[in-house]
């Protein structure tokens, strides 16, 4: 992939010609840059994380052999605050894939406007094939690699694909031991016995919900009876199709990674959530389903297709093929640059994942607040305050869509990113 990005200009152990999550990040920042006026200048910022960090985790596993996993740890920006973002447990986790998933938390803190950064980390590994012994040293070795860069003041990891409150309540625990006191504000996502925040489970799912609600005022649609596909039925499209679902939309295909199933009248949400979780979490095999295959997936007729797995998920391969009359972005990076532009030829308006799916860092910073203060919101509160942020953060993007005439995801980008470097420039450089 060419980027007008000199070769120079990116950080050295970086192929020049990357085409994954970390190619699509500097594609997008390429499509911002020409918005961003006399902060311009200061766009390079962007393309040169802050810091990173590579482990090595060796672990005896549960048969008295020795195993070694790499881990990584990536700060992209930290001008605005600590870091803020999610631990990725995957077997193709790889530092340009994190440094990507890095610079979209920068991006997204920014568009919903939480004094935080961005960073991510995770560990290359397929958490299928260990037991729950192996995980928790997996995570505490892992947590205590990082431990010199993490912290409240400093970067607070919160959980991502593979990863949940019970790998947060772990990497909290070695945190705190190493200190020898309790650090609840170490990490979010944590139970709520140990800090955690009411509504920070079904956050981000109920974020692309309030996304949705806006959204489909904007595209002349509306929710109850709205045709729903969500590839992902996890944390994130777990949520939201029950959401949707409660809402009177009709859920009618779920895409995992064990399988696609598919009903015209509706998928009964609640009770292939119950299916998944007693079946290790697949949709795969649950009864009186069709089953379908990834392409007819993809071209089905929907009003909203939601893309909640992996980045690029939709390519120049299948975006011709979409039908849906909105996309809601629960993913982060599912879009590749290549199938904006198709999507847009077709007239497919796309909610970009900066801003749709940015209800779970948001009450991640309500609860890194709460643990802060140790005064804790009930959940009426928390939900309010996500919606009032999710709502302002939508008109605000949209105002920018008009005032630029770009896409919702330029959009997003012109305002996160010159808040970035709004905050860049008044600190100066030092030395
Ligand atoms: P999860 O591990 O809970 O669920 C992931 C889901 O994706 C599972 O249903 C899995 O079967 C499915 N999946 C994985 N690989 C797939 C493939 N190749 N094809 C089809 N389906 C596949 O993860 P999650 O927390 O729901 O995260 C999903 C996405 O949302 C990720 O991109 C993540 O970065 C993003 N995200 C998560 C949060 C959060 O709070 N958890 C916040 C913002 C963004």
């Amino acid at each position: 992939m060419n980027t007008n990005v000199e070769q120079s200009n990116i950080p050295s152990f970086i192929d020049p010609h990357e085409v994954g999550a970390w190619g699509m990040y500097l594609r997008q920042v390429d499509r911002t840059a020409p918005y961003l006026g006399s902060l311009t200048r200061w766009a390079d910022t962007l393309r040169h994380p802050k810091r990173i960090l590579i482990v090595d985790i060796p672990i005896r596993l549960d048969n008295g052999t020795v195993t070694h996993f790499e881990g990584y740890r990536v700060q992209h920006n930290v001008s605005r605050g600590p870091g803020k973002g999610g631990v990725r447990f995957h077997p193709q986790v790889s530092l340009p894939e994190v440094m990507a998933l890095a610079a979209w938390m920068s991006t997204k803190c920014a568009v919903v406007n939480l004094p935080f950064g961005g960073a991510k980390g995770g560990v290359r590994i397929d958490p299928r094939k260990y037991s729950m012994a192996e995980l928790e040293r997996v995570t505490r070795r892992y947590t205590s690699e990082i431990i010199q860069v993490i912290g409240p003041e400093q970067d607070i990891p919160a959980p991502d694909v593979n990863t949940n409150a019970q790998v947060m309540s772990w990497m909290m625990d070695t945190y705190s031991i190493s200190k020898g006191y309790s650090v609840k504000a170490a990490v979010t996502g944590k139970p709520v016995a140990l800090g955690g925040s009411l509504g920070r489970v079904e956050a981000t799912g109920r974020g692309i919900y309030v996304i949705a609600t806006e959204a489909v005022k904007t595209f002349g649609m509306q929710l109850k009876g709205a045709r729903i596909a969500i590839q992902g039925f996890g944390n994130v499209g777990g949520t939201a199709a029950r959401l949707f679902q409660e809402a009177g939309a009709k859920v009618i295909a779920i895409y995992d990674q064990t399988g696609i199933v598919y009903d015209e009248q509706g998928l009964d949400v609640k009770a292939l959530l119950n299916y998944a979780h007693e079946h290790g979490g697949g949709v795969k095999g649950a009864p009186g389903v069709t089953t379908l295959k990834p392409k007819e997936f993809w071209s089905l007729k929907t009003d909203i297709l939601i893309p909640a797995a992996l980045e690029g998920q939709i390519t120049k391969d299948n975006a011709g093929l979409i039908r849906a009359k909105l996309v809601i972005e629960g993913a982060n990076g599912p879009t590749t640059p290549e199938a904006d532009d198709v999507l847009a030829e077709n007239g497919i308006p796309v909610v970009p994942d900066v801003l749709a799916n940015a209800g779970g860092v948001t009450v991640s910073y309500f609860e890194w607040v709460q643990d802060l203060e140790s005064f804790f919101w009930d959940e009426n509160t928390i939900n309010h305050r996500l919606e009032d942020v999710m709502r302002s953060a939508y008109k605000a993007v949209t105002q920018s869509a008009a005032e630029h005439h770009v896409s919702l995801r330029t959009a997003a980008f012109i305002l996160g990113c010159t808040r970035i470097l709004e905050a860049r420039e008044v600190r100066g450089l030092y030395p």
